[in-house]
């Protein structure tokens, strides 16, 4: 079927991706699939990226975790979004290592057979996941019903090298693994480094480094620390979608609802089979697409299904070419970091928000 837009997913551009993230961190990768694979797509790209070498997939919630297992993942998966009431029970029938964060999982986790593998999650000063206030009390907690197998944290401000956080947050979770050694737990796995701790922080890399963004080949911080091309990674999604719709247009057109926009001079517009419906931002300004080797800007609002961009007067462009939405930069094409510049977001959000509507077309099949 032809497509009126999609989002190429290029698998050696991940492969390429994990084997740079593995050699800067010598260490096991947990390779971070969460939301669908940040856009990309859970279960393709956890197949890609154990056949590419990837030691541990890790999810937020445990169905992601279940359907890996489903389409035949074999290598360890680590769950960390569990809340109490969560089915433990299939996690552990699927061997998925789950995030106990709180004591009220650990007791409810500990009522299972077969000692449930887990890993404790200790906030080291982010303030969201992992223990703190019961931490005393975790310390004297009955381990015996659980194979404790690992223990890890978050980094807030990983992105921002020398930052005096990060260095409390590693003394933080040093301390931590003592205090849990000094009452007979030693886990295996130690881990706390993201995608910018690995590639900026080598004091913090310990047994496992977790990495999302980086690994889909965008930076995880653009401003502090350089874009794609600077870091050596190769950005995984191309997103192309068709010209609905090519039209000329005289001076003086209002162009969208509200007619934020209006043509300065005769020109071409291109109606792009889009909207917020598939991700597009509605607020985006300052991004568009690229056609015939160059930048057309968008114009107007976008709407929920289409945007249009100014291709200029002389365009020849058609409707029903095929735009390049964002894609690597290599020829000038507008990239993810552009998109989120021009939507106060970052690339993170463009890439996981793209919608289900657009398909994910795999190339090439690695596995
Ligand atoms: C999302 C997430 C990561 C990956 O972060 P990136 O910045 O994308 O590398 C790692 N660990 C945890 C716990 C996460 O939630």
């Amino acid at each position: 079927m032809q497509h009126r837009a999609e989002a190429r997913i290029d698998l050696f551009a991940l492969a390429s991706n994990i084997s740079i993230l593995k050699a800067t961190s010598q260490v096991d990768l947990l390779a971070v699939v969460k939301a669908d694979a940040y856009g990309h797509g859970l279960v393709e790209i956890g197949l890609a990226a154990e056949k590419s070498g990837a030691d541990w997939l890790g999810v937020a919630l445990l169905e992601e975790a279940i359907s890996l297992r489903a389409h035949g993942v074999r290598i360890p998966i680590l769950a960390w979004l569990v809340p109490p009431g969560s089915d433990f029970d299939s996690a552990a029938k699927h061997d998925i290592d789950v995030a106990v964060a709180s004591l009220g999982t650990l007791k409810e986790i500990s009522q299972l057979p077969n000692k449930p593998r887990i890993h404790i999650e200790v906030d080291t000063g982010m303030t969201r996941g992992g223990f703190l206030d019961e931490w005393d009390e975790l310390l004297k907690a009955d381990f015996s019903k659980v194979e404790v197998v690992g223990i890890f944290s978050h980094f807030a401000r990983a992105d921002e090298a020398g930052q005096q956080q990060n260095l409390d947050q590693l003394t933080e979770f040093k301390k931590k693994i003592e205090q849990l050694k000094a009452v007979g737990i030693n886990p295996l796995i130690k881990h706390l480094s993201n995608s910018a701790a690995t590639l900026l922080d080598s004091d913090s890399t310990f047994d496992m480094v977790r990495t999302g963004i980086a690994m889909y080949g965008l930076s995880p911080d653009v401003k502090a620390m350089g874009d794609s091309k600077k870091l050596g990674l190769k950005p995984v999604m191309q997103l192309r979608a068709k010209l609905h719709l090519v039209k000329k247009v005289p001076a003086g057109s209002p162009v969208g609802y509200g007619a934020t926009a209006v043509t300065e001079k005769e020109t071409k517009i291109g109606v792009v089979a889009m909207g917020y419906a598939d991700g597009i931002p509605r607020i985006a300004q300052g991004a568009g697409v690229f056609i015939d080797g160059k930048r057309s800007p968008i114009i107007g609002r976008v709407s929920m299904d289409q945007f249009v961009v100014d291709l200029g007067v002389s365009s020849t462009a058609n409707s029903g070419d095929w735009v390049v939405v964002f894609g690597d930069g290599s020829h000038g094409e507008y990239t993810a970091d552009d998109w989120g510049n021009a939507s106060l977001s970052i690339n993170y959000e463009i890439v996981t928000r793209i919608g289900p509507r657009v398909p994910r077309i795999y190339a090439p099949h690695v596995y």
